[in-house]
């Protein structure tokens, strides 16, 4: 018997897929304020119509980079969103600088897209991914 072309998925899987099949309501997913503190290098906070506001550090949402390529590698490497790509092991490590954008610019009035310092420029963040990702304490927590 082959299991070729089963998807296994453990129960916080199958629940955070079913969490995002749900629809935010509008207010939750359409920013009154984006501030990009792009030369303090922190990060990137948003005011929301709903009254929440919304933390991202530059390395997170570097991590968490949406395009299609990252999200292969994610899989492949099972590396949560978000979180960092384990260092290679190499005699003289290069030093890699802290991701930052080069650039910010919104497309459409969906979504922000970064130019980050490390060349990768692919990812498109909607309103609606970044709110499901909030990195706020409370989001965070809950
Ligand atoms: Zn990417
Ligand atoms: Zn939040």
């Amino acid at each position: 018997m082959s299991h070729e072309g089963i998807r296994f998925v453990t129960k916080e899987e199958l629940e955070r897929e079913q969490q995002e099949d749900r629809e935010l309501p509008l207010d939750a997913r359409q920013p009154v304020k984006v501030h990009v503190h792009k030369s303090e290098g922190t990060g990137l906070e948003i005011d929301w119509k709903d009254g929440h506001h919304s933390v991202w550090s530059f390395a997170w949402l570097r991590y968490a980079c949406p395009c299609a390529t990252c999200d292969a590698e994610r899989e492949q490497s099972g590396r949560p969103i978000g979180e960092p790509p384990p260092k290679e092991q190499t005699l003289l490590p290069m030093y890699q600088p802290p991701p930052r954008p080069n650039s910010v610019s919104p497309v459409g009035n969906y979504a922000l897209t970064f130019a980050w310092n490390d060349g990768h420029k692919s990812g498109i963040y909607s309103w609606d991914f970044l709110r499901r990702h909030c990195q706020c304490d409370e989001c965070k927590t809950s």
